[in-house]
């Protein structure tokens, strides 16, 4: 089987039914600016969303496509343009090779991309490395979660996070108390504070935490995201005043090229810290688990470095004994990984019941857990299938040159 070619293919539709997409703000590293802590905190068209009247959304994603000489068509995505630039310009390495040789075409791609080992290009690498694994689940016929050896479960425990949701108090009490009643692990809700809101900043995130508990009860567990907002100091004090709200973890809560930081916030709070996030392959994690930054590590399957770098990256972090709870943005696929890895290991998946409406949408079989729970998938690949009712149009992007 040879690779033939690599498209990006845009794609738009119209979701319904979604009144006020984004009902809050989440804390940004700009936020130290006033002129940022103004904003909205969250640009929809981020995410190729444009809201319109009625509840209605317009959706547009592009796809990565990786075609075959076998009739087999490898699918990944939701991806942004930048990302579809740079996977493009990756195609001229990849045409003409055998799609299955997934761990020679990461080597490549590293290899050539020597400045883009963090960030977009990474990104770019991990995206090709998902359609390519979803060649070989098609090929061998299989779920790419027994490729990798699973899977180790029926279904999956899965977590609630509660990005763009209100965070007003009341709102938070009664939503909290929902997630918890439809049997979800946990649940986790993001703060819109930092250092630049002040004392008043500090009362509003004590006071979403303070909610969040309330609604949830006492026995479910809660964890709270900074979106790398925050600072050593702040973070300092926070841990000491979040404390007695029991969060099963505190994630973010500085910059991620701090990582001394990370590890005084780690040793100070009396709960675990969470992060890596926006960190990228084996050797950014080794980084931060040698340097004892995090308890739970959080990498992206499109970012970290797709399936093929994922699999080192838990490997690793269960030689140290850190947990991988894999960053929800692409959930099809962190299900296929997560199944193929002990319960130890990778313990639960992370599901954005508002965001994953949209980076799911136009997939013929969206996850969606059922009583807080995942069912593995035995679709052959990743198991994702584009639902051509919801496509009102389709264009492939070239970009010149
Ligand atoms: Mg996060």
């Amino acid at each position: 089987m040879e690779i033939t070619a690599v498209r990006c293919v845009r794609r738009e539709g119209t979701l319904s039914g979604v009144d006020n997409f984004v009902q809050s703000r989440v804390a940004r590293p700009l936020d130290v600016y006033d002129e940022f802590r103004d904003q909205s905190g969250f640009s929809v068209g981020d995410i190729g969303i444009t809201e319109g009247e009625g509840g209605e959304i317009q959706v547009s994603s592009v796809f990565l496509e990786i075609e075959t000489d076998a009739g087999i068509t490898g699918l990944a995505g939701p991806i942004g343009e930048t990302l579809a630039f740079l996977t493009l310009e990756l195609e001229e390495l990849l045409v003409g090779r055998d799609p299955l040789e997934t761990e020679k075409h990461w080597d490549l791609m590293y290899r050539r991309e020597v400045d883009g080992r963090k960030g977009e290009r990474m990104m770019a690498i991990s995206t090709i490395d998902c359609a390519l694994w979803d060649i070989k689940g098609k090929h061998y016929r299989e779920p790419v979660h027994r490729l990798l050896g699973g899977p180790t479960r029926t279904e999956l425990p899965a977590y609630a996070s509660m990005f763009l949701y209100d965070t007003d108090p009341t709102a938070v009490r009664e939503r909290a108390a929902d997630i918890e009643e439809r049997g979800y692990s946990a649940q986790k809700w993001f703060f819109q504070h930092g250092p630049g809101s002040g004392e008043e900043g500090k009362r509003k995130n004590i006071a979403l935490a303070e909610a969040a508990r309330e609604g949830a009860g006492d026995d479910h567990d809660l964890m709270f995201d900074c979106w790398m907002s925050w600072g050593r100091s702040y973070a300092l004090e926070m841990v000491d005043r979040l404390a007695r709200y029991d969060p099963a973890w505190l994630e973010e809560p500085v910059s991620p090229d701090i990582i001394d930081s990370y590890a005084d916030v780690r040793e100070a709070a009396d709960f675990p810290i969470a992060g890596g996030e926006h960190e990228y392959t084996r050797w950014g994690f080794q980084e931060l688990l040698s340097r004892n930054a995090i308890d739970v590590a959080q990498p992206d399957t499109y970012w970290a470095g797709g399936v093929s770098e994922l699999d080192k990256i838990c490997t690793l972090c269960s030689v140290h004994d850190i947990p991988v709870v894999i960053h929800g943005f692409s959930v099809p696929t962190n299900v296929q990984v997560t199944a193929a890895q002990s319960p130890t290991v990778c313990p639960q998946v992370e599901y954005l019941p508002r965001l994953n409406a949209v980076t799911q949408f136009f997939f013929e079989d969206p996850v969606e857990p059922e009583n807080g729970t995942v069912p593995v998938p035995d679709d052959p690949g990743m198991g994702i299938r584009i639902d051509d009712s919801k496509v009102e149009s389709e264009t492939e992007l070239e970009f010149g040159g």
